[in-house]
């Protein structure tokens, strides 16, 4: 579902993803771990084209993601084609960004009857059996300064199922949360993985990792140091970067 081929990313003269190959099957979950400055969120956002990659190629579900191939040549995507790709790809972000003045209800609503120009009473249905799932279904008229961190962040976890995405990428997801409303947003996200979506997630909660992701990727300085099976890489990492890390985490 993702392939990743040597990926490389710089901003100026800071090369920050150096050749990153990585790749998740269909509905399979990776969680990728590193130092802060790692690349992780770049990677993630060169995923769906919010970053423009310098080098190498990413493919969602066999798409190649911000360019055309046109014989041995590629063109980048107009911004138009770009949006479009990025719609099957849903993205939750450490800070929730809901829309403040809408309702959790309205924030799920939003992108179905804009984007993809959803009746609002279809919308309106879907979005309530989304937030059902979320456990918010008493929530639905709620704004976001009334909800917790947690109710927000899985708000945001169904407005972004509401696009019916082919991948979802999590950067952080529970990293802004107080300790005691992390469990109820890996909840979501663990039925999520069980249900077969394909899941990319930056998180650092290992628990998490070892129970639900089927690669564990390591990554350091732009580079993939390590990745496996995440209880074989965290009960025996292989490289000197990953025991240093994972010692200091855990
Ligand atoms: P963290 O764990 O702190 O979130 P990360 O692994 O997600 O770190 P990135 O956010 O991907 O790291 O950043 C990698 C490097 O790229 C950092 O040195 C960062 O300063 C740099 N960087 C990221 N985005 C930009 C940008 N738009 N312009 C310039 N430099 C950037
Ligand atoms: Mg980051």
């Amino acid at each position: 579902m993702v392939l990743a081929d040597k990926v490389c990313k710089s901003f100026g003269s800071l090369e920050v993803l150096k050749g990153i190959t990585l790749e998740v099957g269909r509905g399979e979950v990776a969680c990728l771990i590193g130092p802060s400055g790692s690349g992780k969120s770049t990677f993630l956002r060169c995923v769906n084209h919010l970053e423009v990659v310098n080098a190498g190629r990413l493919y969602v579900d066999g798409d190649l993601i911000g360019y055309r191939e046109k014989g041995d040549k590629l063109y980048e995507m107009s911004p138009k084609d770009a949006a479009k790709q990025r719609r099957d790809i849903g993205m939750v972000f450490q800070h929730f960004n809901l829309f403040p003045h809408r309702t959790a209800l309205g924030n799920v609503i939003e992108a179905p009857i804009q984007v993809k120009k959803q009746n609002k009473r279809e919308a309106t249905q879907r979005a309530r059996s989304l937030l059902d799932r979320v456990g918010l279904a008493d929530k639905a008229d709620t704004y976001p300064a009334q909800l917790s961190g947690g109710q927000q962040q899985r708000v945001a976890i169904a407005r972004a199922l509401a696009m019916e995405p082919k991948l979802m990428l999590f950067d952080e997801p529970t990293s802004a949360l107080d300790p005691e409303l992390v469990g109820e947003v890996l909840n979501v996200m663990r039925e999520l993985a069980a249900s077969g979506m394909t899941m990319l997630v930056v998180t650092h909660e290992m628990g998490f990792a070892r129970e639900v992701a089927d690669q564990l990727v390591f990554m350091d300085g732009g580079v993939v140091v390590e990745k496996g099976d995440p209880r074989e890489v965290l009960a025996n990492p292989q490289h000197e970067r990953t025991q240093s890390f994972l010692s200091k985490l855990l």
